[in-house]
């Protein structure tokens, strides 16, 4: 078990290039705990630093209150997981299963123990005598995670360990994981550039950008309240529509309706609030008008032209542009306007921008 701080940890690299700023929050013992942002914003880097694996420029690293800054790898206690398994292909699944623990002399019935432990927990039992080619990247993927199990470590690092399996099996593993994690409540700490995954699998998620934490925060804070533009369009499947609009009192004026703000979101505008904002609506903040009435809830009908409409089986997303929302204004917008977070919250679902489809997009 083990409660991590990070104090302003920094990664410079020798060219002056600070891959990690300050990265300052704490993850809790026994917390699930993501780090997510696009590729070479620095998530890997921070897990290395956290595992030892990476020397920390500056700032100070604790496990359960003791600066661990300058402790070696192998005396932290951390079982790292990596995208690429890392398992011997010589070894069967018990051999590799066994191979921390024979490292660490542990008694042969023990580690007897440990192990059918270990891979009753991942269903590997059928597959202990077998060689890591005659299995699955999945079972594979089990291999490396019992590994790290039967350790029996104080946290659990994982960079990407899904990223090699296919979508059906990603899905799979996603659900083993979070039982696993659950059963033996261990920190852990893990890594991935997929934002469905750091909602679904996270107690917290921190959202990193350019070597920047922008926001630590539960999945559903991060999709209620983002702190900034950044986290708004990044976490969200389909994304959050950003388009820049007007206040004018309690009107929001959008690029193709305006919409009457409700009390809860004008409470939290203060007065210095500008009138040149970029609002962020979430593709289910829009209704089909022909479904809804203007008494289930208020909102603004508008006339859109679907282009494409993507039927995915229980749900279905319909695309359509707006004269005025397009990116260039956004980028002119977001280069002079300072962040003010209104949030959506729980009032989101009281602004309706009903769309009166006129669909020119054939439905697949
Ligand atoms: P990805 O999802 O692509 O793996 P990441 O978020 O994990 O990306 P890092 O691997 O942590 O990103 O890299 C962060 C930044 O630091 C990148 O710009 C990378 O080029 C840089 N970087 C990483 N390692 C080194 C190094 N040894 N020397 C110099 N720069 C480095």
């Amino acid at each position: 078990m083990a409660e991590i701080v990070l104090d302003a940890v920094t990664k410079s690299f020798g060219d002056g290039y600070e891959a990690v700023k300050h990265a300052d929050f704490t993850i809790g013992d026994g917390e699930f705990f993501i780090l997510v942002g696009p590729s070479g914003c620095g998530k890997s880097t921070l897990l290395n630093m956290i595992v030892g694996l990476e020397d920390i420029s500056s700032g100070e690293l604790r496990v359960d209150g003791e600066r661990v800054n300058d402790v070696d790898p192998k005396d932290r206690n951390m079982a790292m997981v990596f995208q690429s398994y890392a398992i011997y292909p010589h070894m069967t699944v018990r051999e590799n299963m066994e191979f921390p623990l024979k490292l660490r002399k542990t008694p042969k019935d023990e580690m007897a123990r440990k192990v059918e432990e270990a891979a009753g927990l991942l269903e590997l039992t059928e597959h202990l005598d077998r060689k890591p080619a005659n299995l699955s990247g999945g079972q594979r993927q089990r291999v490396a995670m019992g590994r790290a199990i039967v350790r029996d470590p104080a946290a659990f690092l994982m960079d990407e360990p899904l990223s090699n399996l296919d979508a059906k099996l990603r899905v799979q593993m996603r659900t083993t994981i979070s039982r696993l994690q659950q059963r033996l409540g261990t920190t852990t700490v893990y890594v991935t550039h997929d934002q469905v995954e750091a909602m679904t699998l996270g107690d917290r998620v921190a959202v990193l950008r350019r070597g920047e934490v922008q926001q630590v925060a539960s999945p559903r804070q991060l999709y209620q309240n983002p702190a900034n533009l950044f986290v708004a369009g990044f976490i969200g499947s389909p994304a959050m529509n950003l388009m820049p609009a007007e206040l004018d009192g309690r009107t929001l004026r959008l690029p193709m309706v305006d919409l009457e703000l409700p009390d809860q979101v004008m409470a939290r505008l203060d007065d210095g609030a500008p009138s040149k904002v970029i609002a962020g609506l979430r593709p289910e903040a829009f209704e089909d008008a022909a479904l809804v009435s203007d008494a289930e809830a208020p909102g603004a009908t508008f006339t859109a032209t679907v282009d494409v409409i993507e039927w995915l089986g229980s749900e279905m997303f319909a695309h359509f542009e707006v004269e005025g929302s397009g990116a260039a204004e956004l980028q002119e917008l977001a280069e002079d306007l300072e962040t003010v977070n209104i949030g959506v919250g729980e009032e989101q679902a009281q602004l309706v921008a009903r769309v009166d489809v006129m669909s020119s997009a054939k439905e697949q």
